[in-house]
Formats: C-alpha cells, sequence, structure tokens
C-alpha cells in the first residue's frame, strides 16, 4: 500500500512550552491509526497540525504527495468529527449535512441525494428532519460523521468521538466507524485515551506519550511486544515483578527459585536484578509441586467474565501486587480466599 500521510520531524510549540517534540511515522492508503495516550500527551495538537487548526513550529506534513505543512485547513482535504459532536443546533439533521456540500458547490439536487445516501449510511433516514437536541448522543455523533464524509474527503481525523457517549452505545458506534472506515476505504486517524478503543478499532496505534511517540505497531504487537515501560503500562495491565536472575536456568522470586522457560525473551541479561513484565492472564494457581512462585491472596474481586485476584509475595508485606486473571469457570474448582497461601505458575505458551 501507499503513503498516504506523511509526517517528518514535526515539533510544535507553545511559548516555550514544547507539546509536540520531532514527531515522525506515516500512514498508508486506507489505514485507521489511532493516537493513543493519556490526556495531556498531545494528541489532539497533532491531529489538529495534521488538519492546519494549529501551524507547526518545524517539520514537515505530505498528505498525498503534497505539501501541506503550511497550507492553511481550508486547502486540506481532510473531513473531522469531534467530542462535542459540534453540529449547528438551529439546523435540521439533513441541513447540517446539506451546509457542506452547498458550499462545495454542489447543486440542490445533488445535496439531496447525498445527503439521503449519508443518512441511510448511517442509520438516521427517519431523523432527517429532526433537530440535534432532538437526538441522543450517540445519533448526533452519527450526524457528525455523516457530516464528515458526505465532502468526501481524502482523510477522516477522529478526536475522541466516542468518550461522551455511554458504554453500550460507545461500542456500538465504535463498530459501526470502524465498518464505514472499511467499506469506503478511507485513511483515518482516530485521537483516543482509551486502549481498549485502540486496540479494538485500530490497524496501527501511535501511542504517544508527552509529545514523543513511545512505539508505533499493531495492536497485537503494542500488547505483547511493548517497547518501553510506559506501553507496557499504559495498555492493558502489566505485572512488574522484581526478580533475580541466578543463571542461566534459574531465577529469585521472592523466597521462590523458579527454572526459567526455555523461550524466556531474556535479552542479553545474564545475571542481576531485573523487572519480569507478565500479564495478569499470563499468570495461573497451581500446586506446589509445580515450577512456582508462593504468594498470599489479599483481595478477589468479580470483573463478569473472569476474577482479578491480587497476590503478593509471601513473606513481602510491602510487595507491590501480582493481578491474576482467573476465568470464572476455573475460580469455581480453585475455590479461592483471600488470606490463602498459593502458588502460581508462570504459562510461557
Ligand atoms: P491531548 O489531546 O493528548 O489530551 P493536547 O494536545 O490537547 O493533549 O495538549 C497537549 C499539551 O499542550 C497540554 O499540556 C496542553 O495544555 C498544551 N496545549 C494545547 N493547546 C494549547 C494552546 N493553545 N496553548 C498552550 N498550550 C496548549
Ligand atoms: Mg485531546
Amino acid at each position: 500500500m501507499q503513503t498516504y500521510l506523511n509526517i517528518d520531524n514535526v515539533v510544535k510549540k507553545f511559548g516555550q512550552f514544547t507539546a509536540l517534540e520531532k514527531i515522525s511515522f506515516s500512514i498508508k492508503e486506507g489505514e485507521f491509526v489511532c493516537f493513543l495516550g493519556p490526556s495531556g500527551c498531545g494528541k489532539t495538537t497533532l491531529l489538529r497540525c495534521i488538519a492546519g487548526l494549529e501551524a507547526v513550529t518545524s517539520g514537515l506534513m505530505v498528505q498525498a504527495g503534497t505539501d501541506i505543512t503550511h497550507l492553511p485547513p481550508e486547502k486540506r482535504d481532510f473531513g473531522i468529527v469531534f467530542q462535542s459532536y459540534a453540529l449547528f443546533p438551529n439546523l435540521t439533521v439533513q441541513d447540517n449535512i446539506a451546509l457542506g456540500l452547498k458550499n462545495q458547490g454542489h447543486s440542490n439536487y445533488d445535496c439531496i441525494n447525498l445527503v439521503n445516501k449519508w443518512l441511510a449510511m448511517v442509520g438516521l433516514t427517519d431523523f432527517a428532519n429532526q433537530y440535534p437536541n432532538q437526538l441522543s448522543g450517540g445519533q448526533q455523533q452519527r450526524v457528525a460523521l455523516a457530516r464528515a464524509l458526505a465532502l468526501s474527503p481524502g482523510l477522516l481525523l477522529l478526536d475522541e468521538p466516542l468518550s461522551a457517549l455511554d458504554a453500550k452505545v460507545r461500542t456500538y458506534l465504535r463498530e459501526e466507524i470502524c465498518r464505514l472506515q472499511k467499506k469506503l476505504g478511507i485513511t483515518s486517524v482516530m485521537v483516543t485515551h482509551d486502549q481498549e478503543e485502540a486496540l479494538a478499532m485500530a490497524d496501527r496505534i501511535v501511542v504517544m506519550n508527552q509529545g514523543v511517540i513511545e512505539q508505533i505497531g499493531s495492536p497485537q504487537e503494542i500488547y505483547e511486544q511493548p517497547a518501553t515501560r510506559f506501553v507496557a503500562n499504559f495498555v492493558g495491565t502489566m505485572n512488574f515483578i522484581s526478580a533475580s536472575i541466578i543463571n542461566k536456568s534459574f531465577i529469585r522470586i521472592g523466597e521462590s527459585l523458579l527454572k526459567i522457560p526455555e523461550n524466556t525473551p531474556i535479552k542479553g541479561i545474564k545475571s542481576g536484578l531485573v523487572d519480569l513484565a507478565i500479564r495478569p492472564e499470563c499468570l495461573y494457581f497451581c500446586s506446589e509441586s509445580e515450577n512456582s512462585i508462593s504468594v498470599k491472596i489479599q483481595f478477589i474481586e468479580f470483573q463478569g467474565a473472569y476474577y482479578q485476584v491480587e497476590c503478593q509475595l509471601w513473606d513481602e508485606l510491602s510487595a507491590p501486587s501480582i493481578y491474576v486473571n482467573v476465568p470464572v469457570r476455573e475460580a469455581r474448582k480453585l475455590n479461592l480466599k483471600s488470606q490463602q497461601t498459593r502458588n502460581l505458575a508462570i504459562d510461557t505458551t
């Protein structure tokens, strides 16, 4: 696939404050990319720079072969959707969608056809004559999406489009956006602080932190091979268990000596203290005889599909917690209780 958008060494300063520090990456045609990071890390600023709503301090941006770095927003080719919907309250749903089309110079006849097509596309045909305040949040956001897409932009920009919606609607609209995006093949960038959303929706995720990129990769790469401790922590739950490497076969965690499985990625570390990064779903309770560590159960929290069990290394009450996810069916058999001492093994498959 061809590169559609190229961001090269983009810096954005607000006075003395550097909001974006040498940002470089590219997006392929038809790709769905999420900017993911905590509040204030620069996601919106980067999106606004791409839209031309914010001028970059330095760097280069090329969209579909054109240098857009210094073009005003109206000369750029994008549609944008905001968290707050930003519909015109005094216009009906159809007029909200038609306004941009009229400005683009479409005839009345074309406008009506296009409005109807896009209303059908987002499932709001019956709401054409309603006003925004007569619609739910999810419906308003679908109007905003239709309005952005009706102008057939080359690039769709979405700034936290789902953040104002409640959980059920959010999941529904997330699927709808993905479905439309794939159907239209439109190159899209979505800003989100919600890691679940990014994992579920993106082809690739750009993880940001304090104005820099921590990692770029597919959802699986980001989750399974986090490049930095920040990424490991921010995306999903990660246990960091301090351990000391005894030799190439054994590791000590707390009081327990553990055989190191053959395929463990210990990159060039031969001895000394390390932090093991282990996902809660990669730990399981086992019998004492297995290759395992002894822990004391502190809290058991029901999560619906699984129990999240918080443990601590047996003799270290000040030790950081170790979280273990136990599927409900398995939990019944195990009969786990708070304050029990149990054995934990690492699933290395
Ligand atoms: P995010 O969208 O990731 O939450 P933003 O891009 O909105 O973060 O903001 C990144 C940083 O830049 C924040 O520290 C914010 O306060 C600062 N910032 C954003 N816009 C401006 C502005 N217009 N003037 C000064 N500082 C700004
Ligand atoms: Mg933002």
